[in-house]
């Protein structure tokens, strides 16, 4: 589901929907639920993934709180979504799931990277499909064009996608491009290079 240049990814999973990604405002995740709602109304909403703190991602949180939706995201990025301001009259209402590094849900793996964009960042890797989801470790635009400088930490999450060997099939940005394939993504990090 795309909307305002956000990408965000739900799978279903018997009853349940998982969400990754939470973006921007109450309103904005009120009208994906909404539309998850309408799609599959037999369905309960379970959990909510974020990759890291910045408000731009954890802002939407709130509405998946008042449905009892389980908060996931690394402990670090859960410390700093209970001392988020928006939320300190909501906050003892929230569900948190810590995610470790390399932890395994339903079939998702989850990845929690150092780097130097927020401290912490994590992504999800789909075991079935070979989808992975991340937010702000690479952003490439639709017409796949690159820049010829690679920030750092979209280094840090390519060489770890390299080491790991993950048999990575599409990689969807939560930023512009929700279609990146392994070929962009190896011509990124030839960028860094020139
Ligand atoms: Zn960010």
């Amino acid at each position: 589901m795309r909307s305002s240049w956000r990408n965000i990814l739900f799978r279903t999973n018997n009853n349940e929907v998982q969400v990754f990604g939470a973006p921007t405002s109450s309103e904005q995740s009120e009208k994906t639920i909404q539309h998850i709602t309408e799609k599959f109304p037999n369905k309960k909403i379970t959990s909510v993934y974020v990759t890291h703190l910045h408000g731009d991602h954890i802002a939407g949180l709130g509405s998946y709180a008042k449905i009892g939706a389980l908060i996931r995201a690394d402990a670090y990025t859960i410390e700093a979504i209970k001392e988020y301001p928006p939320f300190s009259d909501q906050i003892h209402t929230f569900k948190f799931h810590t995610i470790k590094h390399e932890q395994s849900i339903d079939g998702v793996s989850f990845y929690v990277l150092e780097n130097a964009h927020s401290k912490r960042q994590s992504f999800a890797f789909f075991n079935e499909s070979g989808l992975i989801y991340q937010a702000d470790f690479l952003q490439i635009p639709f017409d796949n064009t690159l820049t010829k400088v690679l920030p750092a930490h979209t280094g840090v999450f390519i060489d770890f996608v390299r080491s790991k060997q993950l048999p990575v099939r599409r990689i969807v940005g939560h930023h512009f491009n929700y279609n990146i394939s392994l070929k962009v993504m190896d011509k990124a990090s030839q960028a860094n290079m020139m």
